[in-house]
């Protein structure tokens, strides 16, 4: 059996059979999805090591069809996350995300340790919904999926960028503005995503807004994502959008 050694976070679990679980991991070399043997016993070898949230050294054995997860270390426990429902909820919204945005086994490296970061931050972070904020701005813009906000996406322009083409995947100008499916977007706003772009989650505190602008934003980019990204996101119904 061929095996090999990579780094990683669980992200989600599915339960197979009577007593196994496949587990799926974002590591540095992209999404893998791996089988868990007896997982779900309670004399199983892995304990609760594999529950989401961990930093992990893992042991895969390649396999047909999936691999399987012969040893798993923890680089890093986050026990606080379990004590905190509202963080938990921003946790689980943090690892949809990095799940949806990650095809199988594709460089994930930089969304690996945005995702870390996130999580790190989530310990002594008190304005939940803006840390979701930061993660799914960087993270989508990494993938390709933020929308452009910096010149209209027809004419090159930077003046008059009050809406979002839905389609077109940016703001519009207001002359190149046809009435066409947009969502108003305003300076402020703009001006929130260019600042979450910038900063690094650790220096969070430094980001001066306010919940009307954390929700504007948040409506703006979550349009764009239902729209492009063809997927159900469950995790999103409360987490950390309770403007607090
Ligand atoms: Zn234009």
């Amino acid at each position: 059996m061929k095996t090999y050694k990579t780094t990683g976070i669980a992200i989600k679990s599915l339960r197979l059979g009577e007593a196994d679980k496949i587990i799926t991991f974002l590591t540095a070399g992209g999404k893998v999805s791996a089988v868990a043997k007896g997982i779900r016993r309670t004399s199983s070898k892995f304990g609760g090591r594999l529950e989401p949230g961990n930093d992990l050294e893992l042991v895969l054995a390649r396999g047909r069809a999936l691999d399987t997860v012969t040893q798993v270390s923890i680089k890093k426990a986050r026990p606080w996350l379990w004590n905190d429902l509202d963080k938990l909820e921003v946790a689980f919204a943090i690892l949809e995300l990095a799940d949806k945005l990650t095809p199988e086994a594709v460089e994930g490296d930089r969304l690996l340790e945005l995702t870390a970061a996130a999580l790190d931050r989530l310990e002594v972070e008190l304005r939940l919904p803006l840390l979701l904020l930061a993660f799914d701005i960087k993270a989508l813009a990494m993938t390709g999926f933020l929308p452009y906000f910096s010149a209209c996406v027809t004419c090159g322009g930077k003046t008059g960028l009050n809406q979002i083409g839905q389609a077109e995947g940016g703001v519009i100008c207001d002359n190149c503005f046809s009435g066409q499916r947009s969502v108003k977007v305003g300076k402020e706003a703009k001006e929130l995503v260019r600042q979450l772009l910038g900063v690094r989650l650790l220096n969070l505190d430094s980001v001066m807004t306010h919940t009307g602008i954390i929700n504007e934003v948040r409506r703006i980019v979550w349009e764009h994502v239902m729209y492009h990204v063809h997927a159900d996101f469950r995790a999103r119904t409360g987490a950390g959008t309770s403007g607090r």
